[in-house]
């Protein structure tokens, strides 16, 4: 499984803008593959819904 080092180049790119949550959720979601026993998935076979309330930070 890839740690959060391998993501967060790609993550930042897709998140579009520097920010304290984006880290946060991203390692919340690697937390939630390992707890799973599930890797990444493609062409959308795993979602998540999270709510981040006002200002998302
Ligand atoms: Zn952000």
């Amino acid at each position: 499984m890839k740690e959060f080092k391998e993501y967060l180049d790609v993550a930042w790119e897709f998140h579009g803008h520097r920010c304290p949550a984006m880290p946060m959720d991203l390692r919340a979601g690697l937390a939630a593959m390992k707890a799973l026993g599930v890797e990444r998935s493609k062409d959308k076979e795993l979602f998540v819904e999270a709510e981040t309330g006002k200002g998302h930070a």
